[in-house]
């Protein structure tokens, strides 16, 4: 395994474990997929606001008066269309007065290069802290693409949050933006030429929406080479740093 760089924090909780375990398995419908997803972004979304920073706040509770810690910074959540959306939810009830912005970006099949096709960002930012919501950090290229816009919306703070990554989704993360902290639950080996994560658990979309269609949605249908190529190359960065 490449080096990782020090932004990458893999969660080591057993509970972590053991839900992936039960995600990847491929006898499981998608009705306890998404449940897992759900119970897993709440484990990994809990590690990941860790070091939010709070301010004191003077309350009352029945008995005195008291200095009290409330969270600081606004904090906004950006689901990576589509399979980020089953991430949303769970965060919401971690923090209920997050926002929610879409931005959407589709991976180019043959490119495996994002495209952008939605943003209604304001002007201005109106959060300080965002959260990047993705299952899976595959090649990296939506993340960063993702981490630029809200860089220039003026963003002052990045987080990834995945639940299992590959080391060249990683790398093309960090490179791009070291500052960015990625939280996952697991580090898998690596992308194969369809560019999906191994051993991972398959396309994170289809398995929570149960959209089976045909197989161009099944991992490892042929590759198509322009494909394959982009996954080389990321694999090449990797292996020469
Ligand atoms: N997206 C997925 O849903 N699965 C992968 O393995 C890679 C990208």
């Amino acid at each position: 395994m490449p080096t990782m760089p020090a932004s990458l924090h893999v969660s080591s909780h057993p509970l972590v474990a053991h839900k992936l375990a039960i995600l990847r398995d491929k006898r499981t419908e998608p009705k306890q997929f998404r449940e897992l997803v759900r119970e897993l972004t709440w484990l990994l979304g809990y590690e990941a606001m860790a070091d939010l920073a709070l301010q004191p706040q003077r309350i009352e509770t029945p008995l005195e008066p008291m200095e009290a810690q409330r969270l600081e910074p606004r904090v906004g959540l950006i689901p990576i269309l589509r399979a980020g959306l089953g991430m949303v939810d769970a965060m919401l009830e971690l923090l209920p007065t997050a926002e929610v912005w879409h931005i959407g970006l589709y991976r180019d099949e043959r490119t495996l290069k994002p495209v952008e096709y939605y943003n209604k960002l304001p002007d201005a930012a109106t959060v300080q802290v965002c959260l990047i919501l993705d299952p899976m950090l595959a090649t990296g290229g939506s993340s960063a693409a993702t981490v630029d816009i809200l860089k220039q919306w003026g963003a002052a703070r990045v987080k990834q949050l995945s639940l299992i990554a590959a080391p060249e989704g990683v790398r093309t993360l960090s490179s791009a933006h070291p500052d960015v902290d990625i939280h996952v639950g697991a580090l898998d080996s690596h992308l194969n030429e369809r560019g999906y994560i191994v051993p991972g658990l398959g396309d994170a979309g289809d398995r929570q929406f149960g959209t089976f269609a045909g197989p161009a949605s099944e991992p490892g249908h042929g590759p198509d080479d322009a494909t394959a190529e982009v996954v080389r190359r990321l694999q090449r960065d990797l292996r020469d740093g």
